[in-house]
């Protein structure tokens, strides 16, 4: 059984309208459909709790869009949450995006013990948030933003993406500006990845995306940039001021155990790994997770701990596979570090900015 505070993951499938890159499992639905699934995410909850009898120190309720529930739904969330799961001092983020009824539902989030939030910003530019098929303009994000803090939730998170058709290393930085401007505290920095199944790759022979060079220079800007205004790139792709990191998130890449619940979550408890099918109608029917193999193996943990700025510390390696870091890995990292790719010392071994652009072939060398 597990001891240690899990990270406890709630996903929510909903959405205005799809955008054009987006590959998460979300969709529009009635209020009837949201009500069902809310009263089944409950009777899960206490479900889990009964069984796994552990506590955890996050919530990240996630989607589609959390926000386009109604006010008395996240509160019933989060408060079955805490009784059932959370420690005190849990982290306790919601994702949203700009509606009409945003200011309500923050409200309800602040007074129910939400303490942060993460905005699907993703550019400051009308065009670039055109071709992303992104509904919002970015007045509206800027209220949104504004709302949160009215609401008195200061820790907010900001999407931002690399790689968009059109998008220059200026539009990049001014969104980038526009973001920190609105007094976030977190940005993540995606490159656009064109998914299977989505509007964008079904267009992607006639796009006119940044090519590889020039992708990976719009990246080591915007990387410069925000290391320029004080924020610490923690993870690959993510950013903070000093005390703001994701403590969800970085339960995903220390290769801690968390809890996903709804359609299409995933879970990593007890050392095996299992989802939930993208199929709200299983979930609403009470159809159990599917089985995905065991987890945190080496290579698992390796692949992870090399997307965090800190890398593997080689004591807290040896501990958790009670045998010290392979030598020979070592050796590759040592030859990697004369490329400019990776840094290795007596105590740990981390990837460098110019190796996190090539974090897939670094870390496939390594293991
Ligand atoms: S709002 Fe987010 S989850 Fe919903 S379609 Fe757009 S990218 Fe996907």
């Amino acid at each position: 059984m597990t001891t240690n505070p899990v990270g406890l993951y709630l996903h929510i499938p909903f959405c205005e309208k799809k955008c054009r890159y987006c590959d998460f499992y979300s969709f529009s639905a009635d209020e009837n459909t949201k009500q069902a699934y809310v009263n089944e995410l409950i009777r899960r909850i206490d479900k889990y709790g009964e069984t796994l009898k552990c506590k955890a120190d996050t919530l990240y309720i996630g989607g589609g869009t959390p926000s386009l529930l109604a006010p008395v739904q996240i509160e019933r969330l989060v408060s079955e949450a805490k009784k059932v799961f959370l420690t005190d001092d849990a982290e306790i983020t919601v994702e949203a995006n700009p509606h009409s009824s945003l200011p309500e539902f923050l409200k309800a989030a602040a007074a129910s013990g939400v303490n942060r939030m993460s905005f699907g910003l993703q550019s400051s530019n009308e065009n670039e948030l055109r071709f992303l098929g992104r509904k919002a303009t970015p007045a509206e994000l800027e209220n949104a933003v504004k709302s949160a803090f009215s609401a008195g939730i200061e820790n907010i998170s900001a999407d931002l993406m690399i790689g968009l058709e059109g998008q220059s290393e200026s539009s990049l930085l001014k969104s980038a500006e526009f973001a920190l401007g609105l007094g976030v505290k977190h940005i993540s920095a995606y490159i656009l990845k064109l998914e299977e199944n989505t509007p964008l790759y079904k267009m992607r022979d006639c796009l006119a995306l940044p090519d590889e060079d020039e992708t990976a220079n719009l990246y080591l800007s915007l990387c410069d940039y925000l290391t320029s205004k004080n924020t610490l790139q923690y993870e690959i792709s993510n950013f903070s001021f000093r005390g703001f990191e994701s403590r969800h998130n970085l339960k995903y890449w220390r290769c801690e155990e968390y809890l996903g619940i709804g359609a299409s979550a995933h879970s990593f408890i007890n050392g095996r790994r299992f989802y939930f099918t993208r199929d709200i109608n299983a979930f609403l029917n009470g159809n159990e997770p599917v089985p995905d193999g065991d987890g945190g193996g080496e290579e698992e943990y390796i692949m992870l701990k090399l997307r965090l700025a800190q890398g593997i510390n080689f004591d807290e390696f040896e501990k958790r596979f009670s045998h010290p870091f392979d030598e020979k890995k070592k050796e590759k990292a040592r030859l990697l570090k004369e490329k400019g790719l990776v840094n290795i010392d007596e105590s740990g071994v981390s990837l460098t900015r110019n190796g996190f652009l090539l974090s897939n072939s670094v870390i496939c060398e390594l293991i």
